[in-house]
């Protein structure tokens, strides 16, 4: 099965000695004391075990007992794993060995699509994950943003001097940028091996920038330079608010299930060829979240009694990532939305709209790829909650 997030084999570069033992610092937000508690959970990888230590009672919270559905591609700083119906945030290592052997893992770097590449051709998508699965490359972060020449100043702090500034500046504010966090072994020279040379005229047919640089200003793509440079950039390019429509603006949002990860890039491209046929309906927002299991649950509450398997429906989109698509712009975004998305059930989708999204890749009446805004009076929540309020 393709899957854009790297085996565990390979993202951890590691063998799995007897016994061997990660350990990683967590939070879980206990709702009812309204504050974060902290945890140390040890993972025993070789027999797939867990042991979670409550830090502030210092005390076993949960003794050594078997953990089958461990999947280490999960346990890297900055996600969220929900373990026993809890979800908990990975927040440090907890020690000097699971750091040195599991964070060169774990490198991280800043791409962008910049502005004249983005939505020129629906088909980006489709490239630029298929490279990342072929280079075990995780998309970690996305966010759709508009630089300011205050922003594009810091971020280029380097260039800010050269001549060639005034044009980069123009072009790297003239529109929305696609940002992506990239996490995995050397992510920063793979990432820079996939685009290629800063001058298009010099890629191999192979290099991205070939394919979609128009000139050394516009060359489509950004990565950056080193590890170093990742860190700082990826600081400045994630406090950029998310673009979406403004508020009372009509707007309907789909959601793509985190456990199609795997066809992030298939799911984005089909979406965006069917988005681009509908006269006046335009993306005013792509932002990923991962939102907590409760906060899940109150988003999706109207539809509760609504959707078969409510339940179900709901923990599957507290897996990880999510990717949130807002559109505007027609008079009937909320009908061109559900259009393009299908009917709930993918089998039914199959039979009345054989090329919407949840006939292509849905399977089920849980997995059926996508959440779709259907009530009017939802839009406004689903707009507030994936791209003015959420992490
Ligand atoms: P990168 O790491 O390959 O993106 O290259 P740099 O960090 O050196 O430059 C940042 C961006 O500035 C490049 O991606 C180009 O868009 C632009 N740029 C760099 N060098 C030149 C140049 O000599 N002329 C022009 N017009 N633009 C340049």
């Amino acid at each position: 099965m393709t899957d854009y997030l790297p085996s565990a084999s390979s993202r951890q570069r590691v063998t799995f000695a007897e016994s061997q033992k990660f350990s990683f610092c967590t939070t879980w937000f206990d709702k009812v004391a309204d504050q974060d508690r902290k945890y140390i959970v040890n993972i025993f990888v070789d027999t797939k075990e867990i042991e979670i230590m409550d830090v502030g009672r210092k005390q076993a919270f949960l003794k050594r007992c078997p953990y089958p559905e461990l999947d280490m591609t999960k346990f890297y700083l900055g996600n969220s794993v929900v373990i026993h119906g809890r979800q908990h945030n990975i927040v440090e290592f907890a020690n000097e060995y699971t750091k040195k052997a599991l964070s060169s893992a774990q490198e991280r770097t800043c791409a962008i699509v910049k502005p004249h590449a983005y939505g020129a051709n629906p088909n980006i998508f489709k490239d630029l994950l298929r490279e990342l699965h072929k280079n075990q490359l995780a998309v970690s972060r996305l966010q759709l943003s508009q630089l300011t020449p205050q922003d594009a100043a810091q971020f280029y702090a380097e260039h800010v001097s050269k001549p060639f500034y005034p044009s980069l500046q123009q072009m790297i504010t003239s529109g929305p940028a696609l940002i992506i966090e990239l996490v995995g072994d050397q992510a920063v020279q793979k990432w820079r091996n996939i685009i290629g040379p800063t001058d298009p005229r010099q890629a191999l047919p192979q290099h991205l920038r070939s394919k979609y640089g128009i000139s050394v200003t516009e060359n489509a793509f950004h990565g950056s330079a080193t590890p170093q440079e990742a860190e700082r950039e990826i600081q400045i390019a994630f406090q950029l608010r998310p673009l979406c429509a403004p508020e009372h603006s009509r707007t309907a949002v789909i959601v793509i299930e985190p456990t199609f990860k795997a066809q992030y890039g298939d799911i984005l491209s089909h979406l965006f060829t069917q988005i681009n046929q509908v006269s006046g309906l335009v993306v005013s927002g792509i932002h990923s979240a991962d939102p907590v299991a409760a906060d899940i649950d109150e988003l999706f509450k109207a539809y509760q009694g609504v959707i078969p398997n409510w339940r179900s429906y709901c923990d599957a989109f507290d897996d990880g990532v999510c990717i949130a698509i807002e559109l505007t712009g027609s008079n009937d975004v909320i009908q061109n939305a559900r259009n393009i998305v299908g009917p709930f059930d993918p089998e039914i989708a199959k039979l009345l709209k054989p090329q919407s999204v949840r006939a292509v890749f849905g399977k089920d009446c849980v997995q059926n790829a996508v959440f779709v805004t259907d009530i009017a009076e939802e839009a406004e929540i689903h707009s507030d909650f994936w791209f003015r309020c959420a992490e």
